[in-house]
């Protein structure tokens, strides 16, 4: 990733003014130094710095909303459910032009004043979720960056669920590679590739495909996440299914592509066409909040992460074991977003910049989540914003433990 072109952080942006709401720190693409700055600046404990939102804890103000099957207008974009009960299960709609999904949130016994994902749902659909631990739950609305919850027409349904509801144990994914995946044009610059190179990259593609295989088998492990590979055929219903094609998608200058970027360690600036990297298809809010769609479909774009032209091709894909890992933990991020994993703030497999998955093996790590903004700069493009929800935490080992059944719930 790259580093220059830095904005400054927009502290306090967006609507961070009412203090029942999450709170927001925004700055546009691309910038992982300024990024931490401003984390380490706002968290919730430290909101009393200069330049932080003056935010009190939305989790203690949070209004209740009662579980009497009647829609309740919302205002602000984090309410509260009350106490609930270890296996009791719920069922919400939270419904509104301008809602993108919504999260469930347990209080953060780490940091105070912050709520940890522990579930989530698309707009619009009435959703079970059953409770996996005594605790006081909440839910965030999270509405188009640029909508207003006070001006918004936003709903919030609860009620008891079907008792007899039980979450998937597991999400299996079954990973495909496209004929061609590594080499058509894949990693293979038409521009100015020489046939060796092209030759090589066909000779390695059976290998990389074993290792990107192996190497999400290991990142998954203990996880509720099973990785089927391709050539043994389909898993049982429902699966996902994670494509690697040989493809470069270039982004649509007037649309928002959350996994779009320039390709990685590109230095000149001619070569920072944004591409999109990688996407969960049918989906135009990014992840599946809350894993609620089963057989989901994400893909990679291969032909995305090689320049075109000499003064562009990337020194990132110098290696075969560079080339796997940079592949597999890309694939990995985006099974991250078919399970409803949100980006966060962090050098890990759920960064949005692909630079770092080719450098060094990632994980997932706890974080605050970030949400995108298109924002239209003047001369008529679409940029990305990124804001960054401070006190909203992912926690890949708690959300799995708490979307999937286990013997706790
Ligand atoms: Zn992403």
């Amino acid at each position: 990733m790259k580093n220059k072109n830095v904005a400054p952080p927009l502290v306090g942006g967006g609507t961070t003014n009412q203090h029942q709401q999450a709170s927001r720190t925004m700055h546009t693409k691309p910038p992982m130094i300024v990024l931490l700055f401003t984390i380490v600046m706002c968290t919730t404990l430290l909101m009393s710095l200069p330049g932080c939102p003056n935010v009190t804890d939305p989790f203690a103000d949070a209004p209740v909303i009662e579980r009497n099957g009647q829609p309740r207008r919302l205002t602000t974009d984090i309410v509260s459910l009350g106490p609930l009960t270890a296996g009791q299960v719920i069922n919400l709609t939270v419904a509104g032009d301008t809602v993108q999904a919504f999260l469930l949130l347990q209080p953060d016994t780490a940091v105070p004043g912050s709520g940890i994902v522990i579930g989530g749902g698309p707009e619009g659909i009435a959703t079970n979720y059953r409770v996996p631990a005594d605790n006081d739950y909440f839910v965030f609305v999270q509405l188009d960056p640029n909508a207003d919850i006070a001006a918004a027409e936003v709903t919030l349904t609860a009620t008891d669920g079907d008792a007899t509801f039980t979450p998937p144990a597991a999400q299996r994914v079954l990973v495909e590679f496209a004929d061609g995946y590594l080499t058509n044009p894949g990693l293979f610059d038409p521009d100015s590739g020489t046939q060796e190179m092209q030759d090589f990259l066909a000779e390695i593609s059976g290998q990389v495909q074993d290792g990107i295989i192996e190497r999400l088998n290991d990142i998954f492990a203990g996880t509720p996440i099973e990785i089927f590979d391709g050539r043994d055929g389909q898993p049982d219903a429902p699966f996902s299914t994670l494509t690697f094609s040989p493809d470069r998608v270039e982004l649509d200058p007037t649309e928002l592509s959350i996994d779009a970027v320039a390709p990685p360690l590109t230095d000149n600036p001619e070569c920072d066409d944004l591409v999109i990297f990688g996407e969960v298809l049918s989906n135009a809010v990014g992840q599946d909040s809350g894993n609620q769609i089963p057989d989901d479909d994400a893909v990679v774009y291969v032909g995305s992460f090689q320049g075109r032209g000499d003064a562009c091709q990337t020194s990132a894909i110098n290696s075969v074991n560079n080339i796997v890992n940079g592949l597999a933990q890309t694939g990995a991020h985006e099974i991250g977003h078919l399970v409803g994993l949100y980006h966060v703030a962090l050098f890990d497999i759920m960064d949005r910049s692909p630079s770092m998955a080719f450098q060094r093996e990632l994980e997932f790590m706890r974080g605050q989540i970030l949400v995108e903004q298109a924002i239209e700069t003047t001369d008529g493009r679409t940029d990305v914003a990124t804001i960054v929800l401070t006190n909203i935490v992912q926690d890949p080992t708690i959300y799995f433990n708490s979307v999937f059944a286990s013997p706790d719930n």
